[in-house]
């Protein structure tokens, strides 16, 4: 599978210090393998394969992660992008109905989908309607009414003992029926074919100019795999489409087909199906596709802690620095270096309302206030940076002189530094912050 192959590649890689591009190299060699046995088409893999190569290759070497780890969250990455991004929602009409159609192969799950679109719609407060326009199956029309019922909504459909009806001629009363009874969102369940045929086209060429659907939605069944690429393409370029529902992800598909449909016909993938029953249904998400289509969970899972564990080093090296009373003059000349970098502090202070008139006061006492600090750290030694308790009165005298203020402004930042720094020392022994309480002066 993806999942073993990705695992042995990838830990040929662990261990080594950075990505050689021949580590990448082999690596996408047999991802590409990989994706393949996956069902992802060839042109979609192929597509996949130059993104990842070029984003690894311009990849700064993470701190966090090993170079394995790092691999696998490109390919994550990308993939995610591949699937949406972000998860597109239902288009709905400005001026009500919405007009829903259903459109793919026979089996592929529209019927059971109109049954839980109507669930989930009407759970959001909508008033949905069904309408039944596949009358090619003798049980098609049942078979909807059925799950109209389970989902408490009504179905629409052609009068019984009429002989067979024309879709287009159901499909365009249901609409009228649909205004005249206010529903709010109409679903239109179409005929499919085992195989893509021209009739069947045809008859969802003909619904869909008839009721100007809002979402033309492909219905596409998961376990399909690389044939997914030819039957969109087929309803792309005979219906033409909006958006893509998964079914039968409760299945063992490996969702090859989800990236192939999303790459191929560039149209998002809004639903995912994964069960029989009505409540078997979900907004799509692309990164759990992605996680899926990887094999990896628990991998992915691994370097998200990673990279916090990372994180939280850091934040807690310089908590421990500040808590036990080691933060030194050279730590707080490059904090502040690093907040002047965001600019003028009058020109932050500026943003807030109410300030502006505050502004050239500002202006000339602190930006001033601070050249003044950041004069006298630069005028002492590293030592007396490094533990400015050696800071003695001779000392004090050379580096007024040295950084052009008066003995009481290297006196006032002296104290003052001791008694921030004692501040932050007891703040983080209240608060049980790692280092707290130690090594006050
Ligand atoms: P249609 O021909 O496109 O209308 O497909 P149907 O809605 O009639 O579904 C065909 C078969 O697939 C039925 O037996 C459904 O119960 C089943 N089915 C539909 N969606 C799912 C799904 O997400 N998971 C599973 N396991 N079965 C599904
Ligand atoms: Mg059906």
């Amino acid at each position: 599978t993806l999942s073993d192959r990705l695992t042995s590649v990838l830990q040929n890689l662990r261990g080594k210090g950075r990505l050689s591009e021949a580590d990448i190299d082999a690596t996408a060699r047999e991802i590409r393998v990989a994706l393949l046995e996956a069902d992802v088409a060839l042109p979609v893999v192929r597509t996949f394969i130059a993104k990842v190569k070029e984003r690894a290759k311009g990849a700064e070497v993470s701190q966090a992660l090993n170079p394995a780890q790092q691999v696998v969250k490109i390919v994550n990455e990308e993939l995610v992008g591949i699937l949406g991004g972000e998860t597109r929602r239902l288009n709905l009409a400005k001026n009500p109905p919405t007009v829903i159609m259903l459109a793919g192969l026979q089996g592929a799950g529209k019927t059971t989908l109109a049954g839980k679109l109507a669930r989930w719609l009407k759970a959001q407060g909508h008033t949905p309607m069904l309408v039944a326009c596949d009358l090619q199956r003798p049980n098609a029309v049942t078979q909807l009414q059925v799950v109209g019922q389970r989902a408490g909504v009504p179905v629409f459909a052609p009068e019984p003992g009429n002989g067979v009806g024309d879709p287009v001629d159901v499909a365009r009363k249901g609409i009228e029926e649909a205004k005249r009874a206010q529903h709010d969102v109409v679903v239109v369940d179409t005929a499919g074919r085992l195989g893509v045929d021209e009739e069947m086209m045809r008859q969802a060429v003909d619904i869909r100019a008839a009721v100007q659907p809002d979402e033309v939605l492909f219905v596409v069944d998961a376990m399909i795999g690389q044939d997914a690429v030819n039957t969109a393409t087929a309803f792309q370029d005979g219906v033409g489409f909006t958006g893509v529902v998964l079914t039968k992800l409760d299945g063992d598909a490996r969702g090859g087909a989800a990236l192939s449909v999303r790459e191929v016909t560039g149209q998002p993938i809004l639903f995912a199906s994964n069960g029989e029953k009505l409540e078997d249904f979900d907004v799509f998400h692309p990164d759990r596709m992605a996680s899926r289509i990887l094999g990896m969970g628990d991998m992915l899972t691994l370097i998200e802690q990673a990279e916090q564990a990372f994180d939280a080093d850091q934040a807690e090296a310089a908590a421990v620095k500040m808590g036990s009373g080691q933060l030194t003059l050279e730590d707080f000349l490059e904090q502040m270096l690093a907040l002047r970098k965001m600019g003028p502090i009058a020109n932050l202070l500026g943003m807030l309302p109410g300030a502006g008139q505050m502004k050239d006061q500002l202006a000339n006492l602190d930006e001033k206030h601070l050249d003044r600090v950041q004069a006298i750290i630069r005028g002492m030694t590293p030592a007396e940076r490094d533990d400015p308790k050696i800071i003695n009165a001779s000392r004090r005298l050379r580096i007024a002189n040295g950084s052009g203020v008066r003995v009481s402004d290297v006196n006032d930042l002296v104290n003052r530094f001791f008694e921030a720094r004692k501040m932050m020392s007891q703040m983080a022994g209240r608060f049980g912050l790692p280092g707290g309480g130690k090594n006050n002066r």
